[in-house]
């Protein structure tokens, strides 16, 4: 406890007293805010600001324990927000949890690490962004890690991962039913992958890497940039609870001057903070463009609806809107084989807890999602049927990349893990998802209240190569749980109509009762419409680009025609990446560090 009372993080009370004087703020403890708030006040000189809306990270337990990451689902720091209405998925509002935080989303995630594809980089490069290929962003991605070796794990390649970084990364123990998960996979024709995180690519099934560090503990963007040592620089301070509700212009409208905050508990208070060089927007996907708009910079037509005028007309701002769509499928399997015990009987999770608190690791450790198989629905040996020969299906996969991912979880996934399987029956969950999803939807403003949560249209499933991509990515699930040896830890049974659905059983399990070479992709798409929700991987909507006409920022992720202003966070994505989004973020952000830092010693130079 004496910990938390002599934390050197600060909130809104301490800024309406505090005596002003910082060249940099940062909007947002986002990974990248966590990022560029170390790597910015490294020089002991830049007087840096980081402001987050919501509380420490220090004190909640279940954000350390990789285990209970669903039980931050819901709670106070997670911000709780809904899609609009999905007229693909029967009109469904589809649950967004977003981290609230110090760390943002990286303090309640999954705990997957993964580059993604090589090819997801060089396409931002092809779509104008020179510098931010693969090769551009590999040495970020290694600069962020500190990879430690597992056994079991012997053909990773230590090389090929970053060793000296604040970031902690490992395997841990995975199940042996998620091991028979990955030997399935090759079985249906998805070879195994040692290492999804090298140049070679992440097509293959595997168990995943996570950001885990060497006391079991989550390693969040939070615990890795902003340790206790980095809080204590006298050139670096942190403020909780304090919502950032406007960008300060110049009077000529041409620069960042500052930012307006409010004490986000009370929804009171506002005060300006001025920073002599610049504003950096981290607070993510939904809220950077939302605060964007708020202070007149965006598209003209909408900030008029709200009244809000229009200092820079930006069309891009809040638009090219991807995410992540999944399926869970949950199938049967025999007792004894899962983790259903850990996730459903807080008795006999005791012990593993117990053993956890006391460093010694065990249970508690496993995030859950073990394993995966990524692959592309294009791919010949997967044997799919043609749906038209007139008009054959084109994948939207990147040259070399997969467009699905089947994430492989040793338990009943039912509402996020928030209930478990149903009663007296076991289960493991497959999550087939869409890597490289045509739809594309907006985030738009829903008032002029910094208060009110914008409108959320991911606009899911708007296309038909979506819809075959994913019905595809269901088949294979329910191939990999029919093949040897997976289907020998399971208890499936034979379904004819999975959407004729009577009980909450059938609700929960037809779909993986059933066969899949007997249904046709129409009851597939049916099922998934009813079911599908986010992975949590929204992206795009301050998009880097070549100008104002295709985009928010460029290359030096400045926001178009301003001074002191630049976007730093998953929203500056051109076009999202295939796989889990937050090493990514991590890399865009060390190398957008050594950008700012160049044009601040500039600065500093002229001074
Ligand atoms: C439940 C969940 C599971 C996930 N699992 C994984 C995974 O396993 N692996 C992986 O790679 N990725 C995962 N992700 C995605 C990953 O965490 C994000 O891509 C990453 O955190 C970057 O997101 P972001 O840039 O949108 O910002 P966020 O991480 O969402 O952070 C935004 C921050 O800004 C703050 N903020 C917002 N508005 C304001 C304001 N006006 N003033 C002050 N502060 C503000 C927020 O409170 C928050 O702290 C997951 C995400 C979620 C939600």
């Amino acid at each position: 406890m004496g910990k938390i009372f002599s934390s050197p993080v600060k909130n809104f009370s301490w800024l309406e007293q505090a005596e002003q004087d910082f060249d940099v703020i940062i909007v947002g403890s986002s990974p990248s805010g966590c990022v560029l708030a170390n790597r910015l006040s490294e020089d002991g000189r830049t007087k840096v600001l980081l402001i987050e809306a919501g509380e420490t990270n220090s004190n909640k337990l279940w954000t350390k324990i990789p285990a209970t990451w669903s039980k931050t689902l819901w709670s106070s720091y997670d911000w709780q927000h809904y899609t609009a209405p999905q007229k693909n998925l029967n009109n469904r509002k589809l649950f967004w949890p977003r981290g609230k935080l110090l760390g943002g989303s990286s303090s309640i995630n999954v705990l997957i690490y993964h580059h993604c594809a090589p090819s997801d980089y060089d396409k931002w490069e092809e779509m104008g962004c020179e510098g931010w290929g693969y090769e551009g962003l590999r040495p970020a991605l290694l600069k962020s890690e500190r990879y430690t070796p597992h056994k079991g794990h012997e053909d990773v390649n230590e090389s090929e991962r970053g060793k000296d970084g604040p970031w902690q990364t490992t395997f841990g123990d995975a199940q042996p039913i998620m091991k028979n998960f990955v030997s399935a996979a090759e079985e249906v024709g998805i070879p195994y992958n040692p290492d999804l995180n090298t140049p070679r690519g992440t097509i293959g099934a595997t168990q995943f890497s996570t950001f885990v560090d060497q006391k079991g503990h989550r390693s969040s963007g939070a615990t890795a940039y902003l340790t206790p040592e980095v809080l204590a620089r006298p050139n670096l301070t942190v403020v909780t609870s304090t919502l950032t509700t406007k960008i300060i212009l110049s009077s000529d409208g041409k620069r960042a001057i500052g930012v307006e905050v409010a004490d986000d508990k009370k929804r009171m208070g506002r005060l300006t903070i001025f920073a002599k060089k610049e504003v950096i927007l981290t607070a993510g996907t939904i809220n950077t463009p939302q605060l964007l708009m708020l202070s007149g910079i965006g598209p003209k037509e909408q900030l008029e609806q709200h009244d809000i005028p229009c200092k820079h007309d930006l069309p891009h701002v809040g638009q090219n809107l991807q995410d992540h769509l999944q399926v869970p499928v949950l199938f049967r399997a025999k007792k004894g084989r899962t983790m259903d015990w850990l996730a459903g009987n807080p008795i006999m999770a005791l012990p593993a807890l117990i053993r956890w608190l006391l460093n010694l690791k065990g249970p508690m450790t496993t995030n859950c999602a073990e394993v995966a198989a990524f692959f592309r629905t294009d791919d010949p040996k997967l044997n799919f049927e043609e749906p038209d020969e007139k008009m054959p299906y084109v994948s939207n996969a990147n040259p070399g990349a997969p467009d699905i991912e089947i994430m492989g979880v040793p338990v009943g996934v039912v509402k996020f893990g928030h209930k478990q399987a149903p009663k007296g029956t076991n289960a493991i969950t497959m999550m087939p998802y869409l890597l490289q999803p045509e739809s594309m939807g907006s985030i738009t403003l829903k008032s002029d209240n910094p208060f009110e949560y914008p409108d959320i249209d991911p606009n899911y499933l708007s296309t038909q190569t979506d819809v075959t991509c994913l019905v595809r990515g269901v088949r294979t699930a329910m191939r990999i749980a029919r093949a040897n040896p997976l289907v020998e830890d399971l208890a499936l049974r034979d379904v004819k109509d999975p959407n004729m659905v009577s009980s909450e059983e059938e609700d929960v399990y037809n779909l993986g009762d059933a066969r899949e070479e007997k249904l046709s992709d129409e009851e597939i798409a049916k099922w998934c419409k009813r079911k599908a929700e986010t992975l949590f991987h929204p992206t795009g909507t301050a998009r880097m680009g070549r100008s104002i006409e295709d985009s928010v920022v460029d290359t030096k992720l400045k926001v178009h025609g301003l001074e002191g202003l630049r976007v730093v966070d998953a929203s500056v994505f051109p076009r999202t990446v295939s796989g889990h989004t937050m090493a990514p973020v991590i890399a865009v952000a060390e190398k957008a560090a050594d950008i700012i830092k160049e044009s601040l010693n500039a600065d500093f130079y002229h001074d």
